[in-house]
């Protein structure tokens, strides 16, 4: 069975990290928080986007919280957020006391459909909130163009979508701030929790480093400025995402490969009812590589015949989670964030994948068109 997480996720750094768990665990300074490898990291992160400040903190879900927080958003604001995606875009906003508003998404890119979200601004909103979703980052240029034009804050919730590059701008860059996640699935996930905010504007930046620290600044320790957070970020964790920062742009480039590969194979097959993600390299990140089916489930259960495991993101939207459901208000649906629920089915992408897994899984992929289309068996004739 090719598995849709790979168990074997660090296997080629476990003597690295073992070696930074005995180095920063008998260094010196015993400084296993925010110390001196957490600034490098930030530093690294922040040269490498062109960004004036990265923050890092305890997940990316905290790094969204501490945005918003940063932005005062709280009781009588609204967000404007996908209606399909991942709980934290919703949980962020509600555990600030605000107010999430559902916009539905493209159809078949499946990132927040920017006319609908400027449709849902009124005069509670704080901001608008834009998630790059699986391989696609959302239009950008036009929810900055909203933004501005509307007088409300844009969060970029870019924690799927590291390292991509949209008109030659980097994801995490577009909105006041934007965010990434460390956890272990995602394309810079590592063997542990973490985030970072993504900043350019200073007093943000500022405000962010406070609260990620229970609101306490940075020289006059047990003096709080803020109601903050414990979202601290852990140094064995911050050596360990030094150490693989360099390898990133290498195992990005084998998603994209592998991604182009599929479409390559898929693109046949709409009429077959299974449509591939839009491809080319502007604005595309290729943490999930997820097509479209009409017969999903049954696909799925084609491609485990086959040895291929696949995974099923937001079987429910979040305006239909018990949870959110409450935030929905009078509207009752979100159309393609309905149907994305019913047919999007992702298939392995990791970039250690070999040649030999990525051929197996098109073929599995084709073979369960192909088998549809053979003439149905007839019924045995009677004796
Ligand atoms: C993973 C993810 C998050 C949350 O990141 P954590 O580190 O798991 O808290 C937020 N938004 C999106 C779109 C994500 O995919």
């Amino acid at each position: 069975m090719i598995p849709f997480f790979p168990p074997d996720l660090f296997q080629a750094d476990r003597d690295t990290l073992v070696e930074i768990v005995h180095r920063v665990g008998c260094g010196p300074q015993q400084r296993f928080i925010l110390g001196d490898c957490t600034a490098r990291f930030e530093e690294a992160l922040a040269t490498s986007l062109g960004a004036r400040d990265v923050i890092a903190c305890g997940s990316g879900t905290s790094a969204l919280t501490l945005v918003l927080s940063a932005l005062e958003v709280g009781p009588g604001d609204e967000v404007v957020v996908p209606a399909f995606g991942c709980a934290p875009l919703a949980s962020s906003v509600v555990n600030l006391g605000a107010t999430p508003v559902f916009a539905d998404i493209d159809a078949l890119t499946m990132v927040a459909d920017a006319a609908e979200m400027e449709a849902l601004v009124t005069d509670r909103t704080s901001a608008i909130m834009p998630a790059h979703m699986f391989s696609v980052m959302a239009d950008m240029p036009r929810m900055r163009e909203i933004a501005a034009r509307r007088h409300v804050h844009l969060v970029e919730d870019s924690a799927v979508a590291q390292g991509a590059l949209l008109d030659g701008r980097p994801a995490g860059r577009w909105g006041e701030a934007g965010v990434f996640s460390f956890v272990q699935v995602k394309t810079f996930g590592t063997a542990g929790e973490g985030g970072v905010v993504v900043t350019d504007d200073p007093d943000i930046g500022r405000i962010v480093r406070m609260l990620r620290n229970h609101g306490q600044d940075g020289t006059n320790r047990f003096l709080h400025h803020r109601v903050g957070y414990n979202s601290r970020f852990d140094e064995v964790l911050a050596a360990f995402q030094l150490y693989r920062l360099p390898g990133l742009p290498d195992r990005l480039e084998r998603r994209a490969h592998i991604a182009a590969y599929y479409n390559e194979r898929f693109a046949p097959l709409g009429d077959d009812g299974i449509v591939c993600p839009p491809g080319g390299r502007n604005g595309r990140c290729y943490y999930v590589y997820s097509l479209l089916a009409a017969r999903r489930d049954e696909l799925k259960q084609h491609l485990a015949t086959q040895g291929v495991a696949c995974h099923v993101y937001y079987p429910v939207p979040l305006p239909r989670q018990p949870a959110f459901s409450r935030f929905a208000g009078e509207r009752k649906h979100w159309p393609n964030a309905e149907q994305a629920s019913r047919t999007a089915l992702a298939i392995p992408v990791y970039p250690h994948l070999s040649d030999a897994e990525v051929e197996h899984i098109a073929d599995a992929v084709c073979g369960f068109v192909s088998a549809r289309s053979l003439p149905a068996p007839q019924p045995a004739r009677a004796p």
